[in-house]
């Protein structure tokens, strides 16, 4: 396993409309750098992984730990920071060099095998894929036409003999934008191999508009009371008691209504619905209504709802449906993505003794852009 892999990660992409260097944004769940350097662990094709990098963001790699890892500080150009990285494994007396930009985190294990097969035969094993949008140039003004099948865009990873791309890297002056420019530019043979459609460079922040999942939690109880009619889920329940409160006292609308609001991150129902003159007797599916109808507006999409009432009585197989046919209304959601879930305690405490009802709500929601 004569393999090294290096990722060239210390760009401080200018073309990128944020704040901080593209390699450092969250896609897909972690960071855009560590999908490159997890798919090369997964691999387990690599004696080192060499990661080049500026120093500010050296605490973002503070999990990877051991000797496999190589972190250096970038140089000032791209060429620059390569160089720095084959030097720093010439002691090692590799054979074979992988080098990768970390802007493209969506190659496969199967791309990275395809390459190390392709030199025992060859020296340069660049992948491309071939253009799907027709080309023109312009030179002086004057507009021509490339015929595309002759046009190619190369990615990354390529692949090399290490002491050919060493010796090439050495001596180079201006600034390439790969490596297989280096073998082109001195008349040496590459082997052009398939590349993926998906591996492409994460460029603009367009590319990276992902959905973004948030969870809230819930969670009310109320004190039962006798001549007081019950709402739970905003649907009328035939019992001996009701729910006291400032409202009608509906446990499992108060405990939706702050799971979406956790959700959102917008603190807590009593922020909207303190206890004044203004909001007595409200009924609950006033205090929802407003919340469901801004998360909508935000762009937000309920995944699903989990609900668990916690009580002795009423029991909750005898009106499950009817609950979650009105949950189902007042928040306009598929009443598949509602589950309602009776709990007892035992008989313990005030709920046991059905002096009281409390209702825990877990809701998953999505914001689409
Ligand atoms: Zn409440």
């Amino acid at each position: 396993m004569n393999n090294y892999f290096i990722i060239l990660a210390a760009g401080k992409g200018h073309r990128f409309s944020l704040k901080k260097p593209k390699q450092y944004i969250d896609y897909k769940g972690k960071l855009l750098i560590h999908h490159s350097i997890d798919k090369a662990i997964k691999s387990k094709l690599f004696h080192k992984i060499v990661v080049v990098i500026s120093k500010k963001y050296k605490k973002k790699f503070n999990k990877y730990k051991g000797s496999k890892f190589i972190f250096i500080n970038g140089g000032k150009e791209r060429k620059d920071s390569s160089l720095n990285a084959l030097k720093k494994l010439r002691r090692y007396k590799p054979k074979n060099i992988l080098i990768h930009d970390a802007a493209r985190p969506n190659f496969s294990i199967k791309l990275l095998n395809n390459l190390i097969n392709n030199l025992k035969k060859y020296n340069a094993v660049v992948p491309f894929i071939s253009s799907q949008d027709s080309v023109k140039y312009n030179v002086n003004n004057k507009y021509f036409n490339l015929d595309r099948r002759n046009i190619f865009f190369t990615q990354t990873p390529q692949a090399f003999r290490y002491e050919d791309l060493y010796s090439l890297s050495v001596k180079q002056k201006g600034e390439v934008t790969d490596e297989a420019t280096l073998f082109i530019n001195n008349n040496l043979k590459v082997k052009f191999i398939a590349g993926e459609n998906t591996n492409t460079k994460i460029t603009f922040s367009e590319d990276i508009k992902t959905h973004k999942t948030y969870f809230g939690i819930g969670f009310d109880i109320h004190k039962l009371v006798r001549n007081k009619k019950l709402y739970l889920g905003g649907a009328s329940i035939p019992f001996h008691s009701g729910l006291k409160g400032h409202s009608d006292g509906d446990v499992i609308l108060h405990a939706i209504t702050d799971s979406i609001l956790g959700a959102m991150r917008k603190k807590d129902i009593g922020t909207y619905f303190p206890n004044t003159k203004k909001f007595k007797n409200i009924k609950s599916a006033k205090i929802l209504k407003p919340i469901v109808d801004n998360l909508t507006k935000s762009n937000f999409l309920i995944n699903n709802l989990d609900i668990n009432l916690i009580c002795e009585k009423p029991k909750v197989s005898k009106f499950r449906n009817k609950i979650i046919n009105s949950i189902s209304k007042l928040m306009k959601l598929d009443r598949d993505l509602i589950n309602l879930k009776g709990k007892t305690v035992e008989k313990l405490g005030l709920i046991g003794k059905e002096e009281a009802i409390a209702c825990e709500v877990i809701i998953s929601i999505t914001k689409y852009d």
